[in-house]
């Protein structure tokens, strides 16, 4: 099998390993990135459903929050090295503008996530270094010679041979993507602890669920209250997408990790402010009595289809006048509106979660360089690390940010 020489061999070309390759000063060293898909970046085309939201609006002091608790400390170093500033610059040397939506996501407002995807490949041409497609790295070694150590990857076409290592295959969500756990095996075989790898940011899904027929409904201002074993576990305000099979919306992706099988869920589907609705509520009904049930649920902003879905989940006509209705179908209206019970079936799992929570140990880098604190010239960068932010641009950052540390310190 023919031997390649390489001085930084980076595993992954996915945004952190692309951004690695680009910012190591070249100094005439060979740089080589193995991709295993036949293309590059993969994941990077299916964010912010194909927009790219490619990081958040939030001043970079307060993107820590937005963080598991582990990474807080560690991401410091490499966010304010590269921050979210710094970031947009990098493209708009490449003409691209940004905008940022009502949840504060930056997305660039003249370009798509291909396009953010292909200034990246078109940078490591401009820089000589080499993708090599369709080669999957299979096994690393660690060898010496001329008494210096070397790392060794063997590939299905090559055996490689780096001075550097860097590895950015991601995390195991969205596998089709390329990204299929393989770095955790490489790294716990030269010795590296990884926190198991779970699934994180997706949707929920609802056990027998009653509201597939309004699937593309969103409500502006739902409160959810989640229970396990009767205890209070979480609660969230905001709005929620309903799907074929659960719930979704920004709040409750970026809750789905901590919501197992079995939970309750308590949905308000009309206002957080409970009470004040139900008070708002029974004045109208009581004001209106001539009016159609119907006319008096639309002054609380619900669409047609999900005032015609509570109507039939709490058993009342359709059609039905505020005389006409009844002491007990008041009760279960209100009841269905703001105290609607659901069992959590699932939270999503790899094939369908955004991104992985888990990955390489955070301990055993150095936070200031991205390096191995057990094996020197080795680095991370990218969703394999322990580190997993919230929806709204912050792991595109994370993988950014430790991408140009590791490079400046390759
Ligand atoms: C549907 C979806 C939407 C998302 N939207 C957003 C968003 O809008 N904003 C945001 O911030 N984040 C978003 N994310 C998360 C974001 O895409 C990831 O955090 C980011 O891509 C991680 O970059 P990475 O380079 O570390 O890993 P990846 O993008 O996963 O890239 C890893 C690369 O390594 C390659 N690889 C793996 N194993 C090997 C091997 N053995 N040999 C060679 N190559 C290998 C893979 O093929 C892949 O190309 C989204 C994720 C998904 C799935």
């Amino acid at each position: 099998m023919p031997n390649i020489f390489a001085d930084v061999l980076i595993i992954g070309a996915g945004p952190a390993g692309l951004f690695t390759a680009i910012n190591i000063e070249a100094k005439n060293r060979q740089i080589i990135i193995l991709e295993k898909n036949q293309c590059a970046g993969k994941k990077l085309l299916l964010t912010g459903n194909g927009k790219c939201n490619i990081t958040n609006s939030a001043a970079i002091s307060d993107f820590f929050d937005y963080y598991n608790h582990k990474a807080r400390k560690f991401i410091r170093k490499a966010l304010f090295n590269f921050d979210n500033i710094a970031l947009q610059n990098f493209f708009r040397n490449y003409d691209i503008e940004f905008y940022a939506d009502a949840d504060n996501r930056i997305i660039p407002k003249n370009a798509n996530a291909e396009k953010i995807r292909n200034i990246l490949i078109d940078c490591c041409k401009a820089k000589n270094i080499k993708i090599h497609y369709d080669e999957p790295a299979n096994k690393i070694e660690i060898i010496t010679q001329n008494a210096k150590k070397k790392f060794c990857v063997y590939t299905d076409k090559n055996i490689y041979f780096a001075d550097k290592l860097v590895l950015s295959t991601g995390g195991c969500s969205y596998p089709q993507t390329g990204s299929t756990g393989d770095g955790y095996k490489f790294a716990e075989a030269l010795g590296h602890a990884i926190i198991t790898p779970k699934p994180a940011l997706s949707q929920i899904f609802i056990k027998d669920f009653q509201l597939s027929d309004i699937a593309g409904s969103s409500l502006k201002t739902a409160r959810l209250i989640f229970f396990r074993a009767s205890k209070k576990i979480a609660e969230l305000t905001g709005e929620i997408l309903i799907t074929h099979k659960g719930l979704s919306g920004i709040p409750v992706i970026n809750i789905s990790r901590e919501i197992s099988s079995g939970d309750t869920i308590i949905i308000s589907f009309i206002d957080n402010q409970q009470l004040k609705f139900t008070n708002n509520f029974k004045q109208l009904l009581h004001t209106n009595q001539k009016k159609s049930l119907k006319s008096i649920l639309k002054k609380f902003e619900l669409s047609e289809r999900l005032i015609e879905k509570m109507l039939a989940l709490a058993s009342i006509k359709t059609d039905i006048l505020v005389y006409q209705i009844s002491k007990e179908e008041k009760e279960r209206l209100l009841k269905t509106l703001t105290h609607f019970e659901m069992t959590v079936l699932s939270s999503g799992d790899f094939n369908t979660a955004m991104i992985t929570a888990g990955g390489i140990a955070l301990n055993e880098i150095n936070p200031a360089t991205m390096e191995s604190l057990i094996i020197p010239n080795l680095y991370f960068a990218g969703e394999i690390l322990d580190i997993d932010g919230f929806s709204g641009g912050f792991n595109l950052q994370a993988a950014f940010s430790t991408a140009k540390l590791a490079a400046s310190n390759i």
